[in-house]
């Protein structure tokens, strides 16, 4: 499939399915059915790139002054969004919009969420219980490990029951992991491995990892899961790919009961209608809620499918706890944050709070002296280079400069807490701003509550000591009272067996509409401090299932 602007983009005839999206939610599901003998298309609002360009991408990425927004091209009259909440949303930092989806651009890791996520009302009277259970999804959590290629090994005492080994051995600790082992020990904190959808050994035809770093924004190599594996895999079993595609909006019949046609644009002004005989929604979770909000019809004035009120609400993410210190010793990180030991030792709780959260061993370093040098202006010359390195400095000098300007013995503590659902917590549509086909943007609208707060006020002392038991000083913290999301968007179509105050079944069917699925975490009922993406690659084998079943 071409990424020009001439390539055929007519809708396909008889097709069973519509997906929507083609991240990991939309590519999985698209791989689900048509490997079942379904006829699918995929309708993707972003480009197709050529994984053949990766390393210039790379290359790309370590320029100082290159955007990574553009390196997936993101950001543009397209992406437009507003954000109107009491905590900042930078929303195109969090997503790609492309072939493949946000998975070009992510970091990779893995893990499952625990049992008492599903269970957050029963347990500890907060927010809602999920209508499915942990070991619902287990056998979805397997199938999907197995999918994506997850390297890890059964170390860790606090994981969830599972019945399987990884598919891979687990990366072996990093060097300043192991500097912070003891520290750990003195202060009773266990240290395990983290699962990682990166290939520890050649992997479902892809190369092992080979340690470039640059992981977030683009690997180079093929190593780390980007979903447009499955979304080439669906090609293989029949699926069609219409790039550059986006949906402007869904139409349902005149009983108001069955989508239709999903309506999308093209590069060349055409505007078609793809019909099918169920359609998935796996456009992330901003912008599903705000197609269905677009969607609003006479029978529907307040959007498709939300009958509820529930579209849009309940969003959540979860908001980074870090500190980074220095040391007295050279710490060798990886220039770009890749980690290979966390610890759940604060996950499973017993009292309502502090609430969960999940502690990261990051790599992480200053720049090195490459970067400024890329972009140190004229370098054509030897004596430029040297000019630009030493200044007027000699000898040890010109040492003390570049250990002084680029020190190599700093470490980072990261921390994800739980955000619980607040119905307030939103994605609306913004009518007073439009993207480039003259749709309301999205606005997303996201305060931190109180219980999140004391998690990460928890969390971060446990940081200090850490800290201080290893003797580091600290020379950097995020602010508490600001904290950046860990673009884990979840939850604004939220799944529950009462259509009164859910979007979704159990089965991922909309209440409202028969033959209309959502693949994604917008589903998630609770957020935990987990990744997620795990867990939508899990529902989204799961919703395959069901809607192979209903076909
Ligand atoms: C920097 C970074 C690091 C991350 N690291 C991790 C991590 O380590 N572990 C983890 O679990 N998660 C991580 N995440 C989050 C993870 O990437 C997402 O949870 C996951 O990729 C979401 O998958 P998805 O398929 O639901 O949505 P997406 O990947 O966002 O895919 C949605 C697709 O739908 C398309 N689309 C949207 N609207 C339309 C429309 N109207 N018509 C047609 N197509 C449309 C989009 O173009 C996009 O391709 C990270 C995210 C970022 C940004
Ligand atoms: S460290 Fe491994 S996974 Fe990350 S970019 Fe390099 S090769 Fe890819």
């Amino acid at each position: 499939m071409s990424q020009n602007s001439t390539a055929d983009r007519r809708p396909s005839s008889d097709a069973d399915v519509c997906v929507v999206g083609s991240g990991v939610a939309g590519a999985l599901v698209a791989y689900t059915l048509s490997s079942r003998g379904h006829d699918v298309v995929i309708l993707e609002a972003g480009q197709r790139f050529d994984p053949g360009n990766r390393l210039e991408q790379m290359e790309q990425s370590l320029r100082p002054h290159g955007s990574l927004l553009d390196i997936w091209n993101m950001g543009g009259p397209r992406d437009q969004y507003v954000t109107s909440g009491g905590a900042y949303y930078p929303l195109n930092q969090t997503r790609v919009k492309a072939v493949g989806g946000t998975t070009l651009h992510w970091l990779g890791i893995t893990p499952r969420l625990h049992q008492k996520d599903f269970e957050m009302n029963t347990r500890y009277g907060l927010a809602a219980d999920w209508p499915i259970d942990y070991e619902d999804l287990r056998p979805y959590y397997a199938a999907a490990e197995q999918e994506m290629g997850v390297a890890g090994t059964q170390d860790n005492p606090f994981e969830p029951p599972r019945e399987t080994d990884y598919p891979m051995d687990a990366f072996p600790a990093s060097y300043s992991d192991t500097l912070f082992a003891d520290a750990c020990d003195e202060l009773e904190i266990t240290m395990h491995s983290t699962p990682q959808a990166r290939n520890s050994e050649a992997y479902d035809g892809r190369s092992q990892c080979v340690g470039f770093s640059t992981c977030i924004p683009v690997c180079p190599s093929g190593a780390k899961y980007s979903a447009d594996v499955h979304v080439r895999k669906a090609e293989a079993e029949g699926a069609r790919v219409i790039d550059r595609a986006p949906v402007q909006r869904i139409e349902h019949d005149s009983t108001g009961e069955t989508v239709d046609a999903a309506v999308y644009a093209t590069p060349s002004g055409d505007t078609y209608r793809q019909d099918a005989d169920a359609f998935v929604l796996a456009c992330g979770a901003v912008e599903t809620p705000r197609l269905l909000l677009l969607s609003e019809s006479p029978q529907y004035p307040d959007g498709l499918a939300n009958s509820s009120g529930a579209v849009g609400r309940y969003f959540m993410d979860q908001p980074i706890v870090s500190v980074t210190g220095e040391l007295e010793q050279p710490t060798n990180q990886e220039p770009i944050g890749y980690h290979t030991r966390e610890s759940h030792q604060f996950y499973d709780h017993d009292d309502p709070q502090p609430g969960s959260v999940k502690l990261v061993f990051e790599n992480v370093n200053p720049e090195s002296v490459v970067r400024p040098m890329l972009s140190g202006g004229d370098m054509t010359s030897r004596e430029n280079v040297f000019d630009f390195a030493m200044g007027d400095s000699w000898g040890d000098e010109v040492l003390d400069k570049i250990e002084s300007n680029y020190p190599n013995n700093r470490v980072r503590l990261l921390a994800n807490p739980e955000l619980l659902p607040r119905r307030e917590n939103r994605v609306t549509l913004d009518e007073s701003k439009t993207d480039d086909f003259g749709n309301p943007v999205p606005d997303v609208s996201w305060n931190i509550g109180s219980h999140a707060r004391e998690t990460m006020e928890f969390i971060r002392e446990v940081q200090y000591d850490i800290f201080d038991e290893l003797g580091a000083t600290i020379v950097s913290e995020t602010d508490l009272a600001d904290p950046p999301p860990a673009s884990h968007k979840m939850g604004t179509t939220r799944m529950g067996t009462n259509p009164e105050k859910s979007v979704v079944t159990p089965q991922l069917r909309t209440h409202d509409l028969d033959n209309l699925y959502i693949a994604s975490s917008s589903v998630f009922v609770t957020g935990g401090a987990m990744n997620p993406t795990l867990t939508i690659a899990a529902l989204a084998l799961k919703a395959g299932e069901h809607i192979d079943n209903a076909l």
